[in-house]
């Protein structure tokens, strides 16, 4: 497979390795070794009880992180093997990129941050990292996953400079104005693209936005348009997939046609150069607007719907009541962060909390505060 990647393209061979050595896998690459790693990791299995904007019991139907992830690997893929990109690498940083995510979504997120404010606050990029680096206990010879430099580099995708400072190695891109691998670059961007898309399936769906609403955003109407002449007779849900069908396919191959021409206004001979260079995956300007309109439109329709809301309100109620519970009585945490809780409190109920899948948090929630639970 190597001979084919560009001389950019990120390789095993020229990886910057693994915190702890470890000798070479037989029969896979490092970067297949860290997708496996990450796939039976527990944080991994909790993505499937895990969300982005409908809470998890809300319906069978809607995207739960762990599916969420698996389209951005899969779009990543896609991309990455047109451009001739290392897409083990994509796959890795794809699947373990939502890996610190907090129950309920931006909602727990914006809660855990607000109560960590003064202990170094909570972002779940940061987090993503500390599962992969710290929290994971599986191996007898290190903790976390000993992931390659590359997969937890492109898992931290933006940090501030004071985190940075904190973080060493990996942290370095931030304080020197760098950018991480491209395929590092196209899992952000599949990221964006799988979200986008899949929020305007599962809002339509949720009944939350309509058909008529998706008028205003130029992405989304000029191919409904199209669909609907081609197929007059087409049943609703079909038209609707057909139509989120075709915005993936423009978006991915803008993308593509964008990031081609971006990488051959350069000359680069290999990763270090990419390093050098400004951000070279990303959409054509025209692209770029129309996918703007298409965020702003669901800002404004989904993410700040009523329903959403008061679901965002009810999340935030229970992420910091969780957390002031554990932060007034450390006893009242399991054993195994309780040993943690005992040199960094805070951090450690940031752990658990952000460990907790949706219905686990709600349950939890219920042992700690309902009178007739124990
Ligand atoms: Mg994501």
């Amino acid at each position: 497979m190597s001979s084919a990647l560009a001389p950019y393209a990120a390789t095993p061979e020229r990886s910057r390795g693994r915190r702890v050595h470890e000798d070479a896998p037989p029969g896979r690459s490092e970067f297949q070794r860290d997708r496996d790693r990450i796939i039976h990791s527990s944080a991994f299995r909790r993505l499937e009880y895990k969300t982005q904007v409908f809470v998890n019991h809300e319906g069978d139907l809607f995207r739960t992180r762990l599916t969420h992830s698996i389209e951005v690997a899969q779009i990543g893929r896609s991309i990455a093997r047109r451009l001739a990109l290392n897409e083990d690498l994509v796959e890795a940083i794809s699947l373990a990129h939502d890996l610190g995510h907090t129950p309920f979504g931006h909602a727990g997120q914006d809660a855990l941050n607000a109560c960590m404010k003064e202990y170094g606050g909570f972002e779940h990029n940061l987090q993503s990292l500390r599962v992969v680096d710290v929290l994971e206990e599986r191996y007898a010879d290190f903790d976390g996953l000993n992931l390659c430099f590359e997969t937890r580099e492109g898992i931290l995708k933006h940090c501030s400079l004071e985190d940075a400072a904190q973080l060493g190695e990996v942290g370095a891109r931030f304080r020197n104005d760098q950018r991480p691998t491209l395929e590092a670059q196209i899992a952000n961007l599949a990221d964006e693209i799988a979200y986008n898309n899949h929020d305007v399936d599962d809002g339509l769906r949720s009944g939350l936005i309509t058909l008529e609403q998706l008028a205003s955003v130029r992405l989304f109407s000029g191919h409904l348009d199209e669909v609907r002449k081609a197929y007059p007779a087409l049943a609703e849900r079909r038209v609707i997939h057909e139509t989120i069908r075709r915005m993936i396919n423009t978006l991915v191959s803008d993308l593509i046609r964008q990031t081609e021409d971006n990488i051959r206004a350069q000359t680069l001979r290999d990763v270090d150069e990419v390093r050098k260079a400004p951000a070279l995956v990303a959409f054509g300007p025209q692209m770029l607007e129309l996918n703007r309109e298409l965020k702003a439109f669901l800002r404004t329709h989904l993410y700040r719907h009523y329903r959403v809301m008061r679901m965002s309100a009810k999340a935030h109620r229970i992420v910091s009541e969780l957390f002031q519970a554990f932060m007034s009585d450390r006893r009242l945490l399991p054993p195994q962060f309780l040993r943690a809780a005992e040199t960094e409190h805070a951090r450690s109920v940031a752990d658990y909390i952000a460990g907790m899948t949706d219905r686990y948090a709600i349950r939890e929630h219920r042992r700690l505060f309902a009178v007739e639970e124990n």
